[in-house]
């Protein structure tokens, strides 16, 4: 059996996203751009982005895996909980 590349495994995760309830909520007003970008490089799916001076985030996609909110709850992320039941990421593979 062939060796799968992450981004493959990745691939075959499913979401089931909570589109009325976002388990995280950013502060979209944070102006700190050292640790906005701090988030934006570390989040592996690349949900948090910074363009003209102002920072987004979808939370479509997220792996929960709770790095943003390590480093940036109460900076960037105004909040982080985990998506309510029967939502969120299926690993598929590992
Ligand atoms: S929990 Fe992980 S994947 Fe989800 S937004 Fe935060 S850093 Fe990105």
């Amino acid at each position: 059996m062939a060796r799968m590349s992450v981004d493959d495994k990745l691939a075959l995760s499913v979401f089931h996203t909570d589109e009325a309830n976002p388990h995280i909520v950013i502060n979209e007003d944070y102006d700190n751009e050292e640790e906005i970008r701090k988030v934006v490089l570390a989040c592996p799916a690349a949900l948090y982005h910074y363009d003209n001076g102002k920072v987004t985030f979808s939370h479509e996609g997220c792996l929960e895996c709770g790095t943003c909110r390590v480093l940036s709850i109460g900076k960037v992320v105004k909040s982080w909980d985990h998506p309510n039941s029967t939502c969120g990421v299926q690993f598929r593979q590992g």
